[in-house]
């Protein structure tokens, strides 16, 4: 006798009405490879951009090749937006449906190092198992004969367009900032890639370092995409993770003097001008552009030395020195 949980094909007495109306067994792999094969011929998911009548752009976010392959979330996203693009070409319209791969970043770079192999190389294998093993396998209707790779010189050199049409109207400009810098891996890290103040590849103590770097003037429309969000159809929730991240809020921004530096001054913003005359002391930032300039030479080597512990500091703030914090907040304020 069977148990319960094992799986066996039932049967049936060959006289029986059972066995007469039953389908033959399902041969998935047969059915779906021959299906995909048809869909491939005959064109089925490639639209005519040019004369579509009711075009319709059914996009969804492209893969970072930067891995052996795609994992179960991946599809859980690709299906569902595939099955509204079905939908909507039930209802007659003209869906196209792209797929294509973003290889360029941080991710993919990380993952060629590991593996030692050069990252051209790597992304190419990788994209290959992604689209023959796994996207063209959950049989969504994408048109793989406008297949992007945001590595392609022919893709690129239209983001690259994009950049200069920016930097001519004046929305791209070249400024100092503060980054995470590894000093054994010369590379710059995202905040992610820092734990516990260390570098996530090699454990290097991670250092704060200024460096030029390219700015796309995306405040100047925060009105515009706040205003605008009002009228999406989107979850309250959604709607306030973008209004936290777009981060717009009304102040003024004032010069403040510094004494016995005429033409040395400090910009600073605020959202609460009616507290400025309370003010006691003034704290810039450890890394602060003023600093070398208006530190007294007295304060000068706990300065540095605060300097150079801050990124540490902060990423591990509990354990932050205000002793030392406050010789540079006297430096600045005793000038
Ligand atoms: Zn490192």
């Amino acid at each position: 006798m069977l148990e319960q949980n094992e799986q066996a094909e039932p049967t049936h007495p060959p006289e029986s009405a059972l066995a007469r109306v039953r389908p033959p067994r399902y041969d998935f792999m047969a059915f779906e490879a021959y299906w995909a094969e048809r869909w491939e011929q005959e064109k089925l998911y490639q639209v005519d951009l040019t004369h579509a009548s009711r075009p319709y752009y059914n996009l969804m976010m492209f893969p970072y090749p930067s891995a052996e392959g795609l994992h179960v979330g991946n599809m859980y996203s690709y299906v569902g937006s595939d099955i509204h693009g079905r939908w909507m070409a039930m209802q007659g319209y003209d869906v196209f449906e792209p797929m294509g791969f973003d290889a360029f970043g941080i991710h993919s770079e990380n993952f060629a190092i590991k593996r030692g192999i050069h990252p051209r190389v790597l992304t190419a294998h990788n994209v290959a198992r992604f689209r023959e093993q796994q996207l063209q396998r959950i049989g969504n209707r994408f048109d793989w004969s406008r297949e992007i790779h945001t590595t392609d010189p022919h893709y690129y050199r239209w983001t690259q367009w994009i950049f200069v049409q920016l930097f001519k109207n004046g929305l791209a400009e070249r400024k100092t900032a503060p980054v995470n810098w590894c000093p054994t891996d010369k590379t710059v890290l995202a905040d992610e890639q820092v734990i516990d103040g260390q570098c996530e590849r090699c454990g290097t103590q991670v250092e704060r370092r200024w460096l030029e770097q390219w700015f796309l003037k995306l405040t100047r429309y925060a009105k515009p995409l706040l205003d605008n969000l009002e009228q999406l159809d989107w979850s309250e929730r959604v709607k306030t993770l973008q209004r936290n991240w777009i981060g717009r809020s009304e102040g003024l921004e004032f010069v403040m003097e510094i004494e016995g530096m005429p033409g040395t001054h400090l910009q600073v913003y605020t959202t609460r001008p009616d507290t400025i005359f309370g003010m006691t002391f003034v704290a810039l930032a450890p890394h602060h552009p003023l600093i070398p300039q208006i530190t007294d030479a007295a304060q000068f080597a706990a300065v540095t030395t605060y300097q150079q512990t801050a990124n540490r500091l902060q990423a591990n703030a509990e354990h932050n020195d205000w002793r030392l914090y406050r010789h540079v907040r006297f430096a600045s304020f005793d000038r």
